[in-house]
């Protein structure tokens, strides 16, 4: 599992705790592939793809199907897989989302840039959460990390001014403890991150640290 070796290789995988791609009946109204005539990249036409926006606006968080425009203000774009829901918020106060069924990062490259050529913009300020649960469970913590660390530089370069941030989706019990393992890796790795910033400056500052006389 260490170094850039897959967990698992991609025939061995299985990921039956999974939720269904498909199961929340939302999914059937936000903009989704497969569907005829669309292309996205180099991806096989039978990608399971879903967005709650499409064409810079969403389309899918009012109850009458009443759209608004994302494209004019800052947004906490999530992307993610089955683990997530496909839409998040309601009423035009929405996180957009967008999913590939066990998505890997090249994935959702091609399917960001598919709609950036299409007429979605994403302003500067704008957040990118990434959460592909099950690729991470696929690949394991060294590659995925190393993997969303590409991912991060990559959407960088074309949006300088957005944040790129890794985070982990809610799942479910009972997945195989190699799968656990990965997502333990990767939830530590995120608390390391921020340990060590608090408002100390010397060991001394410690309680325990302290003379007790
Ligand atoms: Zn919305």
């Amino acid at each position: 599992m260490m170094g850039n070796t897959e967990a698992v290789t991609r025939e061995e995988f299985t990921c039956d705790k999974a939720p269904n791609f498909w199961s929340d009946p939302r999914s059937k109204s936000v903009w989704h592939t497969p569907r005829p005539s669309v292309v996205i990249g180099d991806l096989p036409p039978s990608t399971e793809v879903t967005s709650s926006f499409h064409g810079g606006s969403c389309h899918s968080c009012f109850p009458d199907k009443q759209s608004h425009s994302i494209n004019n203000n800052k947004q906490i774009f999530i992307l993610g897989d089955e683990f997530l829901p496909p839409k998040i918020g309601a009423r035009g106060r929405c996180c957009p989302v967008m999913r590939v069924h066990q998505g890997s990062f090249d994935q959702h490259k091609q399917v960001l840039l598919f709609h950036l050529r299409g007429k979605l913009r994403i302003r500067d300020g704008s957040i990118l959460v990434i959460m592909l649960t099950s690729h991470l469970m696929k690949v394991g913590f060294h590659k995925y990390q190393s993997e969303f660390k590409s991912f991060a530089s990559w959407a960088r370069c074309l949006m300088p001014s957005i944040i790129v941030m890794p985070s982990i989706a809610p799942f479910n019990t009972g997945h195989d403890l190699a799968h656990l393992i990965s997502v333990s890796h990767l939830f530590h790795s995120l608390q390391g991150e921020f340990l060590g910033k608090g408002p100390v400056d010397n060991d001394m500052s410690y309680v325990l640290w302290r003379p007790l006389y």
